[in-house]
């Protein structure tokens, strides 16, 4: 049954607004509605669109652009979560939309299966998720997105759309990364395999050597990435790669210091001095390059995959061509050395192949990921604009759920596929009933 409030509640936020996780981005819906069935969310969007009120579902709120602002009806997600059913047959795991991937990654192993791939974190909800076309890094296995087989919509006109590659194939397509604006998703289904074991081997490397090497580390490895730390020759690289064990995890010790003490704690404190110092901030660079030393463990995929992020900060990731990708670090580093920005926190670079999903990042297109961050609070417009021209030039296109300028005219450019996805929201909802002024931005009116 579903709760419907007159206003927003969320921990961390005021009894009126909304905030998301860096706190960037609030909004003051009108109405909240906490469905835990997919008739509860039929029965709350009619009544928006009979109402006039615009409607928006939002999963965990860690987007860093608006993408799931409204000011009408604001649907929540801690209600509709759960696994519907595990499909070990078929290879497949159904989850309510609402569901955290966390939720979903822990069931998955108590079931001795798993997801194929995933991003850093596991916060997120799975319709959120994918929604925004969330990623980690992988020669072969792609993003969240091209892992679902099949979902279930909630459109303008409150009808209930089973879309897969047999049923509304056309919308499953576009579905996948839909932004939010083809209608409420309620539930989603992965594909899955039988749990597996990965090893991986985190090594500092100077610059150079990964610059030089990168295709080949791409090649060689089923998921490579790297941190580089600006004003410094540092970067930390991960290879993760399937091995038949046995288990070695990282020790408690071992993880909490590393993951906890140095990632979280001590580069918490490096980036509130670099915030409050900025001249200081190379040296802490250089300081934190040499902090993370070599390690090696294998354990099952989720705890390899993901990591504790408790240093809040604001993010802008672009998705380049492979073939640019060098090039482009390049000249990201060479505007950072000439200018006087003091970037404390490391870029990362990813890997994606290419998929068939409309407005993901990766579609039809082999893919580099590289994404720029600044400590929340320190001042990232003129690095982010700066480093996004760079991107631009190089025909990038920025992740929907990091901060980014972009509009409906620029990366139609950029998006062979994009009037297939306009004609389609423009179809499922012609009264823009899940609009906002992101996606009135982003998509067009
Ligand atoms: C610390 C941190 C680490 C991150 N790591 C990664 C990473 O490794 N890789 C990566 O690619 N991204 C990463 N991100 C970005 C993040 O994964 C995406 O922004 C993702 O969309 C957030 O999911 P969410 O559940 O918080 O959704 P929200 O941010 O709350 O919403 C995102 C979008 O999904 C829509 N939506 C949510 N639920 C529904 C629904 N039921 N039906 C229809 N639309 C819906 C919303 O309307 C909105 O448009 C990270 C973000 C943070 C803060």
């Amino acid at each position: 049954m579903s709760q419907v409030r007159g206003a927003a509640r969320r921990p961390g936020t005021t009894r009126n607004t909304w905030a998301n996780w860096a706190g960037n981005v609030t909004s003051r819906p009108l109405r909240t509605a906490s469905p835990s069935t997919t008739a509860d969310v039929v029965a709350a969007v009619r009544q928006a669109a009979e109402d006039g009120l615009p409607v928006k579902a939002v999963g965990t709120g860690h987007s860093f652009t608006a993408a799931a602002v409204t000011d009408g009806l604001l649907i929540r997600p801690e209600r509709l979560a759960g696994v519907h059913q595990v499909d070990r047959g078929n290879g497949t795991v159904t989850v309510a939309a609402g569901t955290p991937l966390k939720q979903l990654n822990q069931t998955l192993s108590a079931h001795g299966l798993s997801l194929a791939n995933m991003g850093d974190i596991m916060e997120q909800t799975v319709s959120g998720a994918i929604s925004t076309g969330t990623h980690g890094t992988g020669r072969d296995s792609a993003s969240l997105a091209a892992q679902v087989t099949a979902l279930e919509l909630v459109t303008a006109d409150g009808s209930v759309l089973h879309c897969s590659e047999k049923e509304n194939p056309d919308v499953f397509a576009a579905a996948r990364v839909g932004l939010g604006a083809l209608g409420v998703i309620t539930a989603v289904t992965f594909a899955v395999e039988p749990e597996f074991l990965l090893t991986a081997r985190e090594e500092p490397m100077s610059f150079d050597r990964v610059k030089a090497e990168f295709d080949q580390l791409v090649a060689e490895n089923e998921h490579f990435e790297f941190f580089w730390f600006p004003h410094t020759e540092s970067c930390v690289t991960k290879r993760n790669n399937r091995s038949q064990g046995p288990a070695a995890p990282l020790g408690r010790i071992g993880s909490w210091f590393e993951d906890e003490l140095v990632s979280n704690g001590v580069f918490q404190a490096a980036c509130s001095v670099g915030r409050a110092v900025p001249a200081a901030v190379p040296g802490l660079a250089r300081l934190a390059g040499r902090a993370l030393s070599a390690r090696t463990y294998t354990d099952v995929p989720y705890k390899v995959f993901t990591s504790p992020r408790r240093v809040r900060f604001v993010e802008m990731e672009y998705a380049l061509p492979r073939e640019a990708a060098i090039e482009a670090l390049r000249e990201l580093r060479a505007l950072i050395e000439r200018s006087r920005l003091r970037v404390g926190f490391p870029v990362e670079v990813r890997t994606a192949p290419a998929d068939d999903i409309p407005l993901s990042t990766a579609s039809g297109r082999d893919t580099v990921y590289l994404a720029v961050h600044m400590y929340r609070g320190t001042p990232y417009r003129a690095y982010f604009s700066a480093a996004e021209r760079i991107m631009i030039e190089h025909g990038g296109r920025p992740h929907w759920g990091k901060l980014h300028s972009r509009d409906a005219a620029s990366l139609e450019g950029v998006y062979p596929r994009f009037t297939e996805f306009t004609a389609l929201r423009a179809r499922l909802d012609p009264e823009r009933l899940f609009a906002n002024p992101y996606l009135r931005r982003v998509l067009g009116d």
